[in-house]
């Protein structure tokens, strides 16, 4: 009951035409960002997550505790439990899904393959069949990765240039999850828009992302290595500020179709969409370690190594013109600026000595 109570009062929305969001993943990255944001504005925001250990749990529950001072209400839980899904369904009448929750990284598959398969298809599915049941049926907004252009060398990517090629098992479930969410549209009138997030950086961040990692081990004085692509060429990404991400999610969300039935009846066409989010201006590695060292003040002992095939690729670069035209999407942040956010949100964080978080 008191459960209950607070997944309803976390889902109340406190303005006009508002939506009432599940946001899975909510401890994560993104995943708290796009809560804080919907929350901000007024909208019902109700969270999920199964608070894995692939990173430092310890930082999930400080972005939980953020949550909580905003009063978003985060259920311990796994996308992958139905009856779990079933009952927040019962207690809320979401309007929208935003699915964030996922295994994320691409070289962890090597040593956890089944962590990818359990949440990024099967969490994925079970999600859906909830969707699908639930009355109103939500519109759903999930994250998909420009992983899923692959070996694809034509750049900049867009979104119809082929995803057949995946480099990782990771790249290979964003990929299936892209088809998996086309069948729900095609035979359930599901609406869906899957999202192509290019690199995403920034305060509260990732600690396994290698801006989050250089940051560390520069500051503690170790070395980082760095990657170098075939014929020397560095490694190439379109780093993406957070903010801007949580524009084009929350763009994404406004635009997204009608829910087209309840119960699962197909009632006429839904909107199946996909969208890149990126920078539209790739940086290289050393670049990227040459910002960090002058925001930081001190120089990285750099290790640079023939990039191992670990499931990376050599560069990204997104094309993002559908999205601006569909989504009002316009990053607005670049690398230097929001690099000198994350290393200020780095340090007050963590302190220079690694202390106690400080808020
Ligand atoms: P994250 O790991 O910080 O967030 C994912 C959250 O989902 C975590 O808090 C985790 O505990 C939770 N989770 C994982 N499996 C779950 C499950 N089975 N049930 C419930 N909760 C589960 O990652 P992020 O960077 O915030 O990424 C968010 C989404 O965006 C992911 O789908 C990711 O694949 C995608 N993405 C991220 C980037 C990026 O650069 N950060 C790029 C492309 C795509």
């Amino acid at each position: 009951i008191q459960w209950e109570k607070q997944v309803r009062d976390s889902a109340q929305i406190r303005r006009p035409n508002g939506m009432s969001v599940l946001v899975t993943g909510a401890a994560g990255f993104v995943g708290s960002h796009v809560s804080l944001a919907l929350k901000k504005r007024g909208d019902g925001v109700v969270g999920l997550d199964n608070f894995n250990s692939y990173y430092d749990p310890s930082l999930k529950k400080d972005r939980k505790a953020l949550l909580n001072s905003h009063n978003v209400f985060i259920v311990e839980g796994d996308v992958n439990d139905q009856k779990l899904l079933a009952k927040l369904f019962d207690v809320v009448a979401f309007t929208h899904v935003m699915h964030l929750a996922a295994q994320a990284g691409v070289r962890y598959a090597m040593e956890n393959p089944q962590s990818y398969i359990h949440s990024n298809i099967a969490g994925l599915v079970t999600l859906l069949e909830a969707c699908k049941n639930a009355n109103p049926q939500p519109r759903i907004v999930w994250a998909s990765s420009s992983s899923v252009y692959g070996l694809n060398e034509k750049v900049p990517f867009s979104e119809s240039d082929r995803t057949d090629q995946p480099a990782s098992l990771y790249a290979a479930t964003k990929k299936a999850g892209e088809e998996i969410t086309h069948t729900y549209n095609h035979i359930y009138g599901l609406s869906i828009t899957g999202l192509r997030f290019f690199t995403v950086y920034g305060p509260w961040g990732r600690p396994d992302m290698a801006y989050f990692s250089f940051t560390r081990n520069i500051l503690q004085g170790k070395p980082i290595t760095v990657y170098r692509g075939k014929n020397q060429v560095d490694l190439a990404r379109d780093f993406t500020y957070i903010d801007d991400i949580v524009k084009g999610c929350v763009g994404s969300l406004d635009t997204a179709g009608k829910s087209t039935g309840s119960g699962g009846k197909k009632k006429g066409p839904a909107p199946y969409r996909i969208f890149n989010l990126g920078n539209t201006s790739p940086v290289t590695v050393p670049t990227l370690v040459n910002i960090l060292e002058r925001h930081l003040k001190v120089k990285a002992k750099k290790n640079i190594i023939d990039m191992p095939g670990n499931g990376d690729v050599p560069f990204t670069h997104a094309n993002i013109s559908l999205a601006q035209r569909e989504l009002g999407y316009k990053p607005t942040t670049d690398l230097q600026t929001g690099l000198k956010k994350f290393v200020r949100w780095y340090l007050s964080y963590y302190g220079y000595n690694h202390g106690r978080p400080v808020y």
